[in-house]
């Protein structure tokens, strides 16, 4: 039997995209559906809808050989053996996540299954998804023995995308029949025995052929629910150290210093302990919401989910009052807002802590002139460039003559700004950091009155000077 698995992908976003080239990277052969045809066009013509890093080179490296882009989904699940599901689960009105794109994808695929098929639930979905497609495929007749669902939830993070898919800390594989289960070994056996690791030109990363990628067989539902509580606790770090952060303020203590010797816990661990401005993006926030509208349906008490999001809503809150504080009144001020991106290193601004921050303060009547590194071009859409609302093309054209810079999202880029040019060209030497970028003492010694989260404000240090004003 060849080892090549004949793969479809359904959804060529950040997921569906990146598993696909991936996929052909490991050596099968990937066909990837979109029903969005500009898409599909701009895949086809060389073009890399999203920003990802070695994406375009993997794009490069397989288009038209291991992997092609159609919207004809009825051929490509013909000519599969397993299809991949990796659409859209936003958050629907009650929290609960909108399955309305997966239904329809499985409705679509049940009208073409003319051999055994494992069908996969790459996208974040609730508990007992897998028995919903099942249903959905008997009710349209299909034969209950030519096909079985499969849960393998994705744990890449936008802007690693697909080094994560590459050298993942673990696969899972939720099956219920060693059949799916034996075609999904397959499929990742590159990773999992290391053989991909050895190649010339492999992405380098975390495994190798010493340390392969592991792989963990559950139940669908244990599958499932691994996901969405991986997200959740992830989640649930984020906002324990803003709350700390937020005490951490009120006494003069560091929360870097606290995150810090908090992480040197074995136990705890550094990570996703960074106090800021709250998470965002497309799957914390509402694989939170989702998990906790399962457990309400199940009648479990699972309040803490509730506080998680509530935690994360109020940092955006206590920052828009950090600015308001610093700066007395809004209307008409000039601000640089750094960042648009909800997290560095990506282009995506769905729910992004930053966008919603700027709308807040453009209805209090400020003039923002944002920079992202980037986001700029998907900014845009939900944030029209006016008068009121502008783009520029680097940090230090942001900060032209605003009354104060806000640091929004933990670009890389904007962690090495270089100060003494930001002092020049700014109205007033303040700035205020919604993602603790900057030590204090570096910016009281360069003159900035600096807020930040969780650590005390240098406000008396030394109090920002218009431009040009002779002491
Ligand atoms: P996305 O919005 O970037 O991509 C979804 C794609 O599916 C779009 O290109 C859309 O056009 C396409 N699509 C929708 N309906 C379709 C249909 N009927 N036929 C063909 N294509 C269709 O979404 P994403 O960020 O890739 O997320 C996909 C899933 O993966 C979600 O469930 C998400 O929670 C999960 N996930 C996302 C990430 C992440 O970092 N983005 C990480 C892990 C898991």
């Amino acid at each position: 039997m060849s080892k090549s698995v004949s793969i479809c992908v359904i959804g060529s976003g950040y997921v569906g995209l990146v598993a696909a080239v991936c996929f052909a990277e490991m050596g099968h052969r990937v066909i990837c559906v979109d029903n969005d045809d500009a898409k599909v066009k701009t895949l086809r013509e060389g073009g890399v809808p999203i920003f990802e890093e070695h994406l375009p080179q993997l794009l490069a490296k397989h288009r038209d050989r291991g992997v092609e882009f159609t919207a004809n989904l009825a051929s490509a699940v013909e000519r599969s053996e397993a299809i991949f599901i990796a659409v859209g689960t936003p958050q629907g009105e009650t929290g609960a996540a909108d399955m309305s794109y997966v239904e329809a994808v499985v409705s679509e695929i049940a009208r073409h299954v003319n051999s055994y098929k494992v069908i996969v639930e790459k996208s974040t979905v609730p508990v007992y998804t897998n028995e919903w497609v099942s249903r959905v495929l008997h009710r349209h007749g299909v034969d209950p023995t030519s096909f079985d669902v499969v849960s393998n939830p994705e744990f890449l993070r936008e802007g690693t995308a697909v080094l994560d898919f590459m050298h993942p800390d673990r696969i899972v594989i939720g099956s219920n029949t060693d059949r799916s289960a034996a075609v999904l070994r397959r499929i990742y056996e590159p990773l999992t025995s290391g053989s991909y690791y050895d190649q010339p030109g492999a992405l380098a990363g975390t495994c190798s052929a010493v340390r392969p990628a592991r792989i963990l067989f559950t139940s669908a539902q244990s599958a499932e629910i691994i996901k969405h509580a991986s997200n959740a606790f992830l989640a649930l770090k984020i906002s324990f150290i803003n709350a700390v952060a937020n005490l951490a303020e009120a006494v003069d203590a560091d929360i870097e210093d606290i995150a810090k010797g908090m992480g040197m816990d074995s136990r705890i661990g550094p990570r996703f302990l960074r106090a800021g401005l709250g998470y965002g993006g497309s799957c914390f926030p509402k694989d939170v919401a989702a998990f906790q509208w399962v457990a309400q349906q199940k009648g479990v008490n699972f309040k803490l989910l509730q506080e998680i999001s509530s935690i994360n809503e109020a940092q955006r809150d206590i920052f828009f009052n950090k600015v308001l504080s610093a700066l007395w009144t809004l209307r008409g001020k000039r601000l640089a807002a750094l960042g648009l991106a909800f997290k560095g290193e990506t282009d995506d601004v769905r729910d992004s802590p930053a966008i919603e921050v700027i709308k807040r303060l453009l209805d209090a009547g400020v003039i923002i002139k944002a920079y992202d590194p980037a986001a700029m071009e998907r900014a845009k859409e939900v944030l029209q460039p006016s008068i009121k609302m502008q783009y520029a093309a680097d940090v230090y054209e942001a900060a032209t003559d605003a009354d104060a810079v806000l640091i929004l999202t933990d670009w890389s880029e904007f962690a090495e700004i270089d100060l003494v040019q930001l002092k020049q060209v700014v109205r007033f030497p303040i700035v205020i950091d919604g993602r603790n970028l900057y030590k204090p003492q570096k910016m009281q010694d360069h003159g900035f009155t600096y807020v930040s989260v969780g650590r005390p404000s240098n406000y008396h240090a030394q109090q920002g000077k218009p431009r040009g004003m002779v002491s």
